[in-house]
């Protein structure tokens, strides 16, 4: 049988949020905790999602469970367990909500009759836990089978989506009419952005943008001396005199001291500390289009080439992502690419795989890249909403993003960074890249906007008020 495993999260206090917010925003967020903590008494609120390491949702959860027990709500957090062959199908059923055929494997009878035995292996001990009254917030495709057992057994199940597709077609279809059976089940379906919902589903559509917590170990204060001794200690720049320790604070508040190396596939040495990075950190999946950014990049540096700049590519250790299958494939195909470059372009693009042995120094490593870079990039071919687009903006950096899905909620063009209107445009992206390198002022005011623009809209108090909003809703449903 297949176990669920539970991710025991620490109570965060929400005076920590307090900094966000203006007094007459702290007094409207408090009410609403007090409201969730007085309906959700003698009640648990589950999130249940498919892996507790690598992409957007396990960034999310730690942090949105943390500050929930912090409001008195019983917020926890299970991680379903699958086999290959079901995490092989449940990224089929990803990719076709984003539009796209994926590996063109098929989502029949048979690939449903696999989904529903790791479900109904997992579902035994999921009922064990979860009592009638209970929340359960399914995240993704991976879980929604759950759904029908669960709202059986009298909780009310909700359903969150973190992905979709602008432009529906044959493979958008294809994977709801996979998950139709599922979803009968929730009382609301969570989308991040209202092109995605299907009108079968409006009347019970939420629209709940994700956030980031600025003060996760990913997005905490740091010393550009610092950002530059934790890239030199993983082998991401090269290291100089006289440097700092390459330290960052623990959510305990404990220090922590970056010491794991990154894999690396590069020709010759690191980056100089003073060379202009340009930097996309992402899953390795097709979707993030790493190989695209690679092209584009050394289709810049065949236009300028005294241009003083250097890409990485950035993303988990490929065997790290339980949920993520083809990670490996993928970042295969972009090495090779990368071989295909001349001596001239390889010197100036670096791989790396990092490490995720410990979630908060890979946080630690990802917050330094991302503060070091001289831009950062999402040049992804569907993306549901792209927290490495928020991280960057928060962090004050001038960004390049693809204008699709839930990167358009975020990037305003030429105000708070710059979007490239077609993803597959390799041309368009080069120039988008030279602009902000070229230009540094205007840099520097784009990256100043999108950290406005973060504080506005993309936080954790925001994030919590919709939520606190959700169990109201459920409680007027009755
Ligand atoms: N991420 C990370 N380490 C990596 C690669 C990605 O911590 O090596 C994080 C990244 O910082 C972001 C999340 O994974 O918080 C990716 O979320 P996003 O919404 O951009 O995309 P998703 O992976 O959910 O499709």
């Amino acid at each position: 049988m297949l176990k669920p495993v539970e991710i025991h999260i620490q109570a965060e206090p929400l005076t920590h949020l307090k900094s966000e917010l203006d007094p007459n925003g702290w007094r409207d967020f408090q009410a609403h905790a007090d409201r969730a903590r007085a309906l959700m008494a003698g009640r648990t609120f589950w999130n249940i999602s498919s892996t507790s390491k690598g992409g957007g949702v396990a960034e999310m959860l730690p942090r949105m469970v943390a500050y929930a027990r912090g409001a008195g709500v019983d917020a926890r957090w299970l991680v379903l367990t699958g086999t290959p062959a079901f995490f092989h199908i449940t990224k089929r059923l990803l990719h076709a909500l984003h539009g796209s055929s994926g590996d063109g494997s098929s989502l029949g009878a048979v690939e449903r009759a696999t989904y529903d035995e790791v479900i109904q292996d997992n579902v035994e001990e999921f009922l064990a836990l979860v009592k009638p009254r209970d929340v359960v917030l399914l995240h993704d495709p991976q879980t929604g089978g759950l759904g029908p057992a669960l709202a059986a057994a009298g909780a009310s199940v909700v359903w969150r989506c973190h992905v979709g597709c602008d432009t529906p077609n044959a493979e958008v279809a294809r994977a709801w009419e996979f998950l139709r059976p599922d979803l009968s089940a929730a009382r609301f379906i969570i989308f991040s952005r209202a092109a995605y919902v299907p009108p079968q589903y409006a009347d019970r559509a939420l629209i709940i943008q994700p956030s980031i917590d600025i003060f996760a170990v990913k997005n905490q204060p740091m010393a550009p001396e610092v950002a530059r001794a934790i890239l030199a200690t993983t082998g991401l720049l090269r290291g100089g005199p006289d440097m700092p320790a390459p330290v960052f604070t623990r959510a305990d508040g404990v220090t922590g001291r970056v010491s794991r190396c990154a894999d690396i596939i590069r020709l010759g040495t690191g980056p100089a500390p003073d060379t202009p990075l340009i930097v996309q950190v992402s899953r390795w999946d097709p979707l993030k289009d790493a190989a695209g950014v690679l092209s584009g990049f050394a289709l810049l540096l065949r236009h300028s080439p005294h241009l003083r700049a250097e890409l990485v590519l950035a993303g988990p250790a490929v065997t790290s992502v339980a949920d993520d299958p083809d990670a490996a494939t993928t970042l295969e195909d972009v090495l090779a690419l990368w071989r295909r470059q001349s001596h001239f372009v390889r010197q100036r693009i670096h791989l790396a795989c990092l490490p995720m042995a410990d979630h908060e120094e890979n946080a630690a490593i990802v917050n330094a890249l991302q503060r070091h870079a001289a831009v950062v990039t999402q040049k992804s071919l569907q993306e549901g909403f792209g927290l490495t687009i928020t991280e960057a903006m928060w962090k004050a950096r001038p960004v390049v993003a693809s204008a699709v899905g839930g990167l358009q909620d975020q990037v305003v063009h030429m105000k708070n960074g710059l979007l490239i209107r077609n993803p597959e445009d390799r041309t368009e992206f080069a120039g988008a890249v030279r602009a902000l390198l070229e230009a540094p002022e205007l840099a520097a005011l784009l990256g100043r906007r999108a950290h406005e623009h973060v504080r506005a809209h993309f936080t954790a108090t925001r994030h919590l008020t919709d939520f606190a909003r959700l169990v109201e809703r459920l409680e007027e449903q009755g």
